[in-house]
């Protein structure tokens, strides 16, 4: 038995066969001048991008293959008398190392990308055919030095259980992908490619190490830990998983369990924590760390939802005789169109660190998601006044947890992104039933078939706008429910915990 240690969070625990690369895994073929090589890059990378079985990677790659600075950068080396595979090494080198002067972890690790982008074109130089997968054991724990998008594309991912590697970081693609794929993935781990192939291997995230050749009792431990950590992941299985979340904390937590991304960033907390309002640059530097976490993986965060039972230890709301049908939510940031502009603002600066998306609560109009994007366009003019960068084409979708944004879905579709459903407030609203009273929970139940009904009638509005509907409530997190979830056809779970 020997024992590894990561220098990054292990992301997930796995148990399965050590699949050790080498150079042994490529053959040879002709190689191609240059410009072939260009051509041929484009179209695997085209044919990659068309499966989409790289996240979006692919893409980004052919992007970078066209960008004319990689062109122009190989040529000048050329035309100084390199041969071709120099040249692009020496343009290779060229264009990461401005990436590494970057004070930003994530932008830093797209150098790999353009690392991966010349791998590609000196294999088709040098006349090297791509890794051949062929002989992989099933539950196999790949273990190499550094593992390119290319080399993921052509692995049966099903039949993967694990990535190790020496090089990387928690935001490297292999960790985007596995966590994508619930996949565990362990970067930065010293002399890994130590491990013997065709050893058993077990990827332990809760005492960060990977074990070679466990003995029977660490065995036997691992496996009955692993049954308990299945059940959530078991039950939902062909189901994507994302999580709720209410701090950094939870979003770091969500994403070391796999989750393929955060389905509902529940904001009030960072309001709820202080002694006055959060202003702009504390929301953006709470936002900004949880989209760097996230990586590619979205961050859905829900804006400002107080009112009825959420409340503000430092601002006294008006008093309603019934809070719950109150001013709470959408209605409550529309009427404080200040307040609300500053977490729009603070959310549109984290969108230029990763995939950011706005979500709405308790929306019951059209006309408020409108009010809602004039406000958006009024922050982006501001944040260009100040230089500022956001994405302007951040996607804006709302909850569905009233009755009316049920009947309504269709109407609402043809303005938003995505939907999610909060079977929370659904119930109580659609059973008119106090969610906070226990005397009414029996009614207050989501397994009803009028709050059944309701989630069928949003999910088939929403896929007949062509837009995602999620679920983010408690029932979402039911496992009991599992097979009723499964057969509603929703998108996606964000469920409260995966660990
Ligand atoms: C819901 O209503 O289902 C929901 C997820 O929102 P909250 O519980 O925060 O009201
Ligand atoms: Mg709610």
């Amino acid at each position: 038995m020997k024992t590894y240690h990561s220098k990054a969070r292990i992301q997930g625990s796995a148990e399965g066969v050590a699949y050790v690369l080498g150079s042994g895994h490529c053959a040879a073929r002709d190689g191609l001048g240059f410009d072939e090589a260009m051509e041929r890059a484009g179209e695997e990378l085209r044919q990659l991008a068309d499966k989409d079985c790289g996240d979006g990677v692919f893409a980004a790659h052919l992007e970078i293959l066209e960008d004319p600075m990689l062109r122009e950068s190989v040529e000048t080396h050329i035309a100084e008398g390199m041969a071709d595979a120099e040249a692009c090494t020496a343009a290779c080198e060229e264009i990461c190392r401005m990436f590494a002067d970057i004070d930003d972890e994530y932008l830093r690790a797209r150098a790999d990308d353009v690392r991966d982008v010349f791998g590609r074109l000196l294999r088709l130089i040098e006349g090297r055919e791509d890794r051949s997968f062929e002989d992989m054991p099933d539950a196999a724990v790949i273990v190499a030095d550094n593992i390119n998008p290319s080399d993921t594309a052509l692995m049966d991912l099903d039949r993967v259980a694990a990535f190790v590697t020496s090089k990387g970081s928690s935001t490297s693609h292999v960790c985007i992908i596995a966590a994508g794929r619930g996949i565990a993935a362990a970067v930065g781990v010293d002399a890994c490619t130590d491990i013997r192939n065709g050893a058993r291997v077990l990827i332990d995230s809760e005492s960060s190490s990977i074990i070679e050749d466990p003995d029977s009792e660490t065995l036997e431990q691992f496996r009955r830990r692993a049954l308990k950590r299945k059940s959530i992941r078991e039950c939902f299985d062909g189901i994507k998983l994302m999580c709720n979340a209410g701090s950094v904390e939870d979003v770091e937590r969500a994403i070391r369990a796999g989750a393929a991304g955060i389905g509902l960033f529940r904001s009030e907390f960072i309001y709820m924590a202080g002694t006055r309002l959060p202003d702009e640059e504390e929301q953006y530097s709470v936002y900004a760390a949880a989209a760097e976490l996230c990586g590619a993986r979205p961050l859905t965060i829900r804006t400002l939802d107080i009112g009825a039972d959420k409340g503000l230890p430092y601002m006294t709301l008006p008093a309603e005789e019934n809070p719950n049908l109150g001013i709470r939510g959408i209605r409550f940031c529309l009427k404080n169109p200040e307040l609300f502009k500053t977490q729009l603002r603070a959310i549109l600066r984290a969108s230029a660190r990763g995939k950011v998306k706005i979500m709405l609560p308790m929306v019951c109009l059209r006309e408020e998601i409108v009010r809602t994007r004039t406000l958006l366009e009024e922050c982006m003019r501001e944040l260009d006044e100040r230089a500022l960068p956001y994405n302007k084409d951040i996607e804006l979708g709302i909850m569905i947890e009233t009755p009316a944004a049920v009947l309504e879905a269709s109407e609402l579709a043809e303005l938003c992104s995505f939907f999610s459903i909060g079977t929370n407030d659904l119930s109580q609203y659609i059973m008119a039933a106090d969610r906070g009273n226990s005397a009414c929970s029996a009614l207050c139940d989501y397994r009803h078939p009028a709050v059944l009904k309701a989630i069928s009638m949003t999910v088939e509005a929403a896929h007949q706008h062509g837009i995602e509907c999620g679920m983010c409530g408690e029932m979402a997190s039911d496992s009991s429910q599992a097979s009723l979830l499964k057969s509603l056809g929703l998108d996606y779970l964000s469920v409260n915990r995966l660990d």
